[in-house]
């Protein structure tokens, strides 16, 4: 709302100003006789309004992070055993080598390779640099769909190549 008599916005106030009631800033209000001040109501409703644009802005933000959390997960393929073991041979290594190799007891290559012991994400990343081969697989929540999460889905996809038949 502005002074009906030069624009100036702020506070401003009903005036009579010859007869004729108008709405007028504290300078101009002083050529009539001030009847009411004027709570700036369209202020007042802007604060919402701006508080709600802030919280929508601030929401997605939040929402992705959230999401990205949730959305991936870390689990071992299906035949990782087999793939470790397979790779093994192909290295010409024996499970006490490659044992060194990640520095784990050779107990734990064994029971890795019969399947006796599904090792955690931290391990089996091990036996993927040690022998260059992908066992974990990273898959992404289908039910809760973005841009970040699409963004990573290119980059798992990426990562899985090898797991392709
Ligand atoms: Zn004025």
């Amino acid at each position: 709302m502005q002074c009906e008599m030069c624009g100036t916005e702020g506070k401003l106030f009903k005036t009579e100003v010859e007869g004729t009631v108008m709405v007028l800033c504290r300078d101009c209000s002083k050529f009539g006789r001030v009847v009411a001040e004027i709570r700036p109501t369209e202020r007042v409703k802007k604060i919402p309004l701006n508080a709600q644009d802030e919280a929508q802005a601030e929401k997605p933000i939040a929402k992705l992070q959230k999401n990205a959390r949730k959305e991936i997960m870390q689990g071992l393929c299906s035949g990782y055993q087999d793939k470790i073991r397979n790779r093994r041979t192909e290295l010409g290594l024996k499970q006490n080598e490659l044992a060194i190799k990640i520095a784990e007891k050779e107990s734990i290559v064994q029971k890795v390779e019969s399947g006796q012991f599904r090792p955690p994400i931290r391990l089996a990343r091990k036996f993927e640099r040690a022998l260059r081969i992908r066992i974990v697989e990273e898959m992404v929540d289908e039910h809760e769909k973005d841009y970040k999460a699409k963004k990573e889905t290119l980059t798992i996809g990426d990562m899985m190549d090898i797991k392709k038949p």
